[in-house]
C-alpha cells in the first residue's frame, strides 16, 4: 500500500488552521504529536454515549467501557509485536513506565553498588527515577557518550558492562538528535550475560515498526501522545519473565484481589501494576490511533519519513550559519539547531512562529546532552508522517528570515 500524505493531512483537522495568520506548519511532533479525527471522534464517543468506570460494575455500560478498553492491551500488543497480551502493562506513559521498572523491579532486584549503564542521550525520564535510586539505594549511574555524530555505538555500551552492571537503559530514538540506536545488538548481549535491558521508546515506536520479542528487550515503555493519541495514555511492555521478579509500585483498586486488615492478595498481572481508576477514555482513543497507524502501515510511515528527513537534510545543509546537532546517517527527522551568532534557541522559535512555523526550543529534557555538546539550548524541528517536503521549505525560509534579523 501505498502512503498518500494528502490523505494523511486531511484526516488531522488542526492541520488545516492558521497561526499568527500564516498556515500552521506543525514541527514539534517529538514534544506531542496533533489527533487525527478517528481519535477525536472515539473521544467524544466514549464520553458521549459509552462511559462508565471500568472493571467494577456489573451493568451495561460499565461492561461496556471495560470491553473497549481492555480491548486496547490487545492493540498495544499487536502493534508492540507481543504475542502474549498479559505482557502489556497500561498506564498513563512512558513516565509512568519507566518508574514503574525503577519502583517495582529494580528496587526489588539491586543492591548499592549495582549499575545502570545509560547513554549521555536519554531522556529526563529515563535519568531522573535512576537517579533517585542512587539517592535512596546506592545504585551506580554509569554513562556512555555519543560520538561527534550523535551515534551510540552498542560496543561501547556493552564495553561499560561489570561483573555490577544490573540493568542498560537507553532510548531507541533520541528526542533530540534523531538518532536511532542498535537497541538488538545490545538486547540480545545483554539477555546472554543476565542483564536488564530497558528501551525508551517514546520516540522510537512513532517512526518505525517495532517488534519487542525480535529486540529482545525486557521493557519497551511506549507514551499514548507521540503516537497521535490522546494525552495521559501509554503502556509499557514488561518480558513475562522480568514481570515475575516484580512487586506492584502503586497500590489502590483494581490491582488488588482481596484486602484484609492484616494483608492484601494482588490480582494477576498485568493488572497488578495497574492501581486505581485509570485513563480509561485516554487509553481507547490510543487503541484507535495505533489501528490508524496500523492501518496505514508503519512501514510506510517510517518510508514517507525518510523522505522528508533526506529531504530536509539536504536544505538545512545548504545553510552554513545553521548548525545541526546530530548527523548519524541513521537518524529520523529530527532536527536540533543552533544559529551562528547570539541569537538564543527561543528567539528563534518566537521568530519561526511568526511565520506559523512551530518548532520547540530549550533542553528537550535532556540536561546531560545538553552538557555533552556544550550548549544550554537548541531548536528542534521534529517532523512526522503528516509533514511534507513544502513544510521543510517553510522552515527554511523562515530561517533565512531569522538569519537576517539575528545575524
Ligand atoms: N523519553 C523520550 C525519548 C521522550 O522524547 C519523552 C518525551 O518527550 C519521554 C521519554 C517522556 O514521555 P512522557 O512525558 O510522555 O512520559
Amino acid at each position: 500500500m501505498s502512503f498518500d500524505v494528502t490523505a494523511v493531512r486531511a484526516d488531522f483537522p488542526i492541520l488545516s488552521r492558521e497561526v499568527n495568520g500564516k498556515p500552521l506548519v506543525y514541527l514539534d511532533s517529538g514534544a506531542s504529536a496533533q489527533k487525527p479525527q478517528v481519535v477525536i471522534d472515539a473521544i467524544n464517543t466514549a464520553y458521549a454515549s459509552e462511559y462508565a468506570n471500568v472493571h467494577r460494575g456489573l451493568h451495561y455500560l460499565s461492561n461496556l467501557a471495560t470491553e473497549k478498553y481492555e480491548g486496547v492491551r490487545g492493540t498495544i500488543a499487536k502493534f508492540l509485536g507481543a504475542t502474549n497480551e498479559n505482557t502489556i502493562v497500561l498506564n498513563s506513559g512512558t513516565t509512568e513506565g519507566i518508574n514503574t521498572v525503577a519502583y517495582g523491579w529494580a528496587m526489588e532486584n539491586m543492591q548499592a553498588g549495582d549499575e545502570i549503564i545509560l547513554s549521555v542521550m536519554e531522556h529526563h525520564a529515563n535519568i531522573v527515577p535512576w537517579h533517585f535510586l542512587r539517592e535512596r539505594m546506592g545504585v551506580k549511574l554509569v554513562w556512555v557518550d555519543v560520538d561527534a555524530n550523535g551515534d551510540l555505538d552498542p560496543q561501547k555500551v556493552l564495553d561499560a558492562v561489570t561483573p555490577r552492571t544490573k540493568l542498560i537503559a537507553v532510548t531507541q530514538l533520541s528526542n533530540v538528535l534523531g538518532t536511532v540506536v542498535d537497541v538488538k545488538t545490545i538486547c540480545h548481549a545483554a539477555r546472554e550475560q543476565g542483564i536488564a535491558t530497558l528501551i525508551d521508546g517514546s520516540q522510537g515506536a512513532v517512526h518505525m515498526p517495532v517488534d519487542v520479542e525480535d529486540l529482545g528487550c525486557d521493557f519497551y515503555p511506549i507514551t499514548g501522545h507521540k503516537l497521535y493519541g490522546p494525552s495521559g495514555s501509554g503502556a509499557i511492555y514488561i518480558r513475562a519473565e522480568r514481570m515475575a521478579e516484580m512487586r506492584p509500585f502503586l497500590g489502590g483498586g483494581d490491582m488488588i484481589r482481596e484486602v484484609h486488615k492484616d494483608n492484601v492478595i494482588y490480582n494477576d498481572a498485568p493488572m497488578k501494576f495497574e492501581a486505581g481508576t485509570p485513563g480509561i477514555v485516554q487509553t481507547i482513543g490510543l487503541g484507535v490511533a495505533l489501528e490508524y497507524l496500523m492501518d496505514l502501515g508503519m512501514e510506510n510511515v517510517a518510508a514517507h519519513e525518510r523522505v522528508i528527513r533526506d529531504y530536509a537534510r539536504s536544505k538545512l545543509d545548504g545553510l552554513n550559519w545553521l548548525n545541526v546537532q546530530g548527523t548519524s546517517a541513521n537518524k529520523a527527522a529530527i532536527f536540533s539547531f543552533t544559529l551562528d551568532g547570539a541569537a538564543h534557541a527561543h528567539d528563534i522559535s518566537t521568530v519561526l512562529d511568526k511565520k506559523g512555523v512551530a518548532v520547540r526550543a530549550g533542553q528537550h529534557c535532556t540536561g546531560p546532552l545538553m552538557d555533552h555538546l556544550g550548549l544550554a539550548a537548541t531548536c528542534r524541528a521534529s517532523f512526522a508522517m503528516y509533514n511534507t517536503t513544502d513544510d521543510v521549505d517553510a522552515l527554511v525560509d523562515a530561517l533565512e528570515l531569522c538569519h537576517k534579523l539575528f545575524a
